[in-house]
């Protein structure tokens, strides 16, 4: 699943790509992705519409047109990419909605899994309406303040993995990011997050504002089938330190990593390093 990194590389490309371009037409092959809305109103909100940014919060991905934002959430496998009508840059018995745009190219919407969907609110009720209102922080320019964490940490009776997963608390981690930010934190997943200290609090902000923003300088990390959009391969893969490395040596002790279900997720852990 696309995770902050991810998301944030697709925007910069829509952004660059999309701004003032007029949507002509809209088409949806797909009914059920039309989340909160009826198909009817969302063709109509937005057909003649300009695109004037398009930028992310989290995971989800915004349009901006006149009066309305339309966000996008990719959930598993969605993808987006701008071509001529005829091509399709993924398969095109997957593709679930495009727009005819005024300069004659396609925005398209891919979906594999059927789980990503699309909504559109006025721009003085989006919040509320998406429940994008309930969102937490995005980790990043030192955010959130430690006193704000501290304090969601003392409340909590989550493990420390499903603590950092809940978006209502931090916004935009997926569970790669969250592998790799508690083996740079050298805090052990399964551990409930009451038992973190304040410095163990202080390095989940740090690493959490150190790894997401290394992986959108790097364009995300590519494994499963993630594309930035232009179809470029994001990099962070390569700087992974835990995730996916399932009896490989740890890179600081030379331990075998480990794999485990913690909260419901794939958990790669240095026994040793994390504790
Ligand atoms: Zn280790």
């Amino acid at each position: 699943m696309p995770e902050l990194p991810e998301v944030r590389t697709v925007a910069n490309f829509l952004n660059k790509n999309l701004v003032n371009k007029i949507i002509l037409k809209t088409e949806c092959f797909f009914e059920k992705m039309v989340w909160r809305n009826e198909l009817k109103d969302f063709i109509k909100k937005t057909e003649n519409q300009k695109i004037l940014k398009v930028s992310n919060y989290g995971k989800y991905l915004m349009f901006e047109l006149a009066s309305q934002i339309m966000i996008s959430h990719l959930r598993m496998e969605g993808k987006w990419s701008i071509t001529s009508k005829e091509v399709n840059i993924y398969n095109k018995n997957h593709l679930r909605l495009q727009f005819e745009l005024s300069d004659g190219e396609y925005l398209k919407y891919y979906d594999s899994r059927k789980f990503g969907t699309i909504e559109i609110w006025n721009k003085d009720e989006y919040l509320e309406k998406s429940k994008m209102d309930k969102l937490g922080p995005e980790p990043l320019n030192n955010q959130p303040p430690f006193e704000y964490l501290k304090a969601k940490a003392e409340k909590s009776n989550m493990l420390i993995k499903a603590f950092i997963l809940d978006q209502s608390i931090l916004c935009g981690i997926g569970n790669i990011y969250a592998n790799e930010i508690l083996f740079s934190a050298k805090i052990n997943p399964e551990r409930s997050t009451k038992s973190l200290t304040d410095k163990e609090l202080k390095l989940i902000i740090k690493y959490s504002n150190e790894i997401l923003q290394k992986a959108i300088d790097m364009k995300g990390t590519s494994i499963h089938s993630y594309k930035s959009g232009d179809g470029e391969i994001g990099q962070f893969q390569n700087e992974l330190n835990v995730h996916l490395r399932k009896d490989d040596e740890c890179f600081i002790c030379g331990s075998k990593i480990i794999k485990k279900q913690v909260a419901g997720r794939g958990t790669y852990i240095c026994l040793k390093c994390q504790k």
